[in-house]
């Protein structure tokens, strides 16, 4: 891609209504554009960042072993007057009557329609367990919208729903999701703390939240140090070993870690040292839950058992906020010149710069670079701009593509090019011959 063709519409002042980091930044680097009040459209640069994510979620879903499917925004009210949640849901929910004058909302959440599909097709405990899940933007009319997409009205979510006979099957769908969680947020270069969380009337502990910890988090935490240091499952992780999963998920939940809702402060001062006690502040990206028979009950979602019984089924949902989590990645992933795109999100792999675009030996040996990057599978934006230089190394920081390559007219004389690491700052100067073998 060539900067002088690309739409990206960098910032070069402080947006004033940016008050996180992340917000700044994504402003700047033309990531996002606010439409209304927490209603962003996504840019070339950001969608090529929320597409990284989406791919990373979904490939970890499948390998749990759930479906993807898509359902709609628009949902009839019908649906959640039978769940009895029509009333109970209150202003967050944005309502819409039709032309025909029928209610219907912007999906806030996709449990009654989810629930819905099951009931119509599946009867028998043969078919469990299922899971299925879409990644499909939502509606929450936030009374405080704020921080970008952090914590937008508008937002996208991979909502994943799991339907089983009982609940200790439940507990084992659970489980894969659970691992699926760790992995997902760190292949995207986070440390994700799962931590417990709030499960309403169904009690029981199978409700966490997975949080980042960061300053500019909205929720209060508290969690055991040792957790920070633990190793997240390999992408060989056996998902139909139930027992290998529940071990996993036992360790991970051993060490106390919990959101203020669930805060237990003796419990927290009896159980952790106090060198080892981490209070902070977090960012909650993804939320997994066992509700049981909630929706099932009301929505008559049954299937016949092994016992020839009609048994309500079982559910849980599992949500990730891919719009937030583009944001939590930069809170977490970022320094005075911009953002340090983590390498399985970043938007293109290498930036090349030409210092002076129009000289021939420049652009020769960019166009040399270039190709062989390529053709190697890297995604390549190259300034091919007349700006000045400063101007380009700043532009560079800011987009925060982890791979620099300099070429300027003088060093290209000796047929050199400088290569910079954005993460460390370390700069190399290589042959044009060592720099593509090098980044190939
Ligand atoms: P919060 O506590 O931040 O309001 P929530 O608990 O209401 O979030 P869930 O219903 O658990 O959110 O939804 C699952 C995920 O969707 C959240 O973990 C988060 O990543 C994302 N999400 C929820 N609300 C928003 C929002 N307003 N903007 C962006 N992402 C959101
Ligand atoms: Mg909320
Ligand atoms: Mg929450
Ligand atoms: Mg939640």
């Amino acid at each position: 891609m060539r900067l002088s063709r690309y739409f990206l519409p960098i910032l070069k002042e402080n947006p004033k209504e940016a008050e996180i980091v992340s917000h700044r930044l994504m402003l700047r680097a033309g990531m996002i554009r606010q439409q209304s009040s927490g209603i962003y459209s996504w840019l070339p640069l950001g969608k090529r960042v929320l597409d990284k994510v989406n791919t990373i979620i979904r490939e970890e879903q499948n390998r749990a072993g759930a479906e993807e499917i898509l359902m709609p925004t628009v949902q009839s009210a019908d649906l959640w007057m039978e769940s009895g949640r029509y009333d109970a849901y209150g202003k967050e929910m944005l309502r819409i009557t039709d032309r025909q004058d029928r209610a219907m909302l912007y999906g806030p959440t996709n449990e009654e329609m989810v629930t819905d599909i099951f009931r119509t097709y599946v009867r028998s405990y043969k078919d469990l367990p299922l899971n299925l899940y879409h990644i499909q933007t939502k509606f929450r009319d936030e009374i405080r919208p704020r921080f970008g997409t952090m914590r937008s009205r508008e937002f996208m979510m991979k909502d994943a729903y799991s339907f089983d006979l009982d609940l200790d099957r439940a507990r084992e769908s659970y489980h894969r999701m659970f691992v699926a969680y760790l992995r997902t947020f760190a292949r995207m270069g986070l440390k994700s703390i799962p931590m417990r969380a709030e499960t309403g009337p169904i009690g029981g502990d199978l409700s966490h939240e997975f949080i980042i910890l960061a300053e500019t988090g909205e929720s209060e935490v508290f969690c055991h140090r040792d957790i920070l240091d633990f190793d997240v499952p390999g992408s060989d992780t056996d998902f139909r070993d139930a027992g290998g999963l529940a071990s996993i998920v036992d360790k991970w939940t051993t060490l106390y870690a919990a959101t203020e809702d669930m805060h237990e402060v003796e419990r927290y001062e009896n159980e952790v040292p106090q060198d080892a006690r981490v209070s902070a502040r977090g960012i909650e990206v993804g939320h997994i839950f066992y509700f049981g028979t909630k929706y099932s009950e009301p929505l008559n979602a049954k299937v016949t058992g092994p016992d020839g019984q009609e048994h309500a089924v079982h559910m849980g949902s599992y949500g990730i906020g891919p719009t937030r989590l583009v944001a939590a990645i930069i809170e977490a992933s970022h320094d005075d010149g911009g953002i340090v795109w983590p390498d399985a999100v970043a938007p293109f792999d290498l930036m090349l710069i030409s210092m002076k675009a129009g000289d021939e030996a420049c652009d020769a040996a960019c166009e040399r670079i270039y190709e062989a990057a390529a053709n190697a599978g890297l995604d390549v934006l190259y300034d091919d701009t007349d700006e000045r230089a400063g101007s380009k190394f700043a532009t560079a920081d800011l987009v925060g593509v982890p791979t620099q390559v300099v070429v300027g007219p003088r060093s290209i004389a000796s047929s050199e090019v400088e290569v910079k690491n954005r993460r460390t700052g370390e700069r190399e100067t290589l042959s044009v011959e060592a720099a593509i073998n090098r980044l190939t």
